[in-house]
């Protein structure tokens, strides 16, 4: 098995480096573009962190990504990160020093996957853990198994009480039925 793991919304608090960008730590993010509820248009929001290498690169870990690490490495140590990044040089650059700082290099392979058409990455011996509905549809869609990471943007959202009890449960399972 071959996993594949998103990073914002699963390993990397890209909300909370938002909420720090536009200094706006009051409004609950509970929904996608949630920035149009701190009076922002999408140009506005994306502007300030775009550009900035810096905000892609201190973007803090989850506090579950250690427990969410030992799970995915059990299955694949040598799985891959595989992220969206924004169409800018400073994205992808602040990326892959974030997966290199936290998740280190595996042989000459480095595991950063930046490329947001995940599903032409599925197969059925893959699995990708991602926190957006679509992406685990579109991966299912293509003959991969996904794994939707609980947040309260997505279905899952009833989930987030105890999300690693749920990725556990999932992975349990897929590993049972190999
Ligand atoms: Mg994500």
């Amino acid at each position: 098995m071959k996993i594949y793991l998103d990073m914002d919304g699963v390993t990397t608090n890209f909300v909370l480096g938002c909420q720090k960008a536009h200094e706006d730590f009051e409004s609950p993010v509970q929904k996608w573009e949630y920035y149009h509820d701190w009076g922002l248009t999408t140009a506005q929001f994306w502007e300030k962190i775009d550009s900035d290498v810096e905000f892609w690169y201190n973007l803090e870990p989850y506090t579950w990504m250690e427990e969410l690490l030992i799970e995915v490495e059990k299955i694949d140590p040598d799985f891959r990160v595989l992220t969206s990044p924004r169409n800018t040089p400073q994205c992808y650059t602040g990326k892959h020093y974030w997966v290199e700082k936290y998740f280190g290099i595996t042989n000459q392979c480095h595991r950063y996957c930046p490329y947001g058409k995940k599903e032409e990455l599925a197969g059925p011996d893959r699995i990708l853990i991602d926190d957006a509905d679509h992406n685990i549809d579109d991966w299912e869609a293509a003959g991969g198994i996904g794994v939707l990471f609980p947040q309260p943007w997505n279905i899952c959202k009833d989930k987030c009480s105890d999300r690693m009890k749920w990725v556990k449960t999932r992975l349990f399972n897929i590993e049972g039925q190999e």
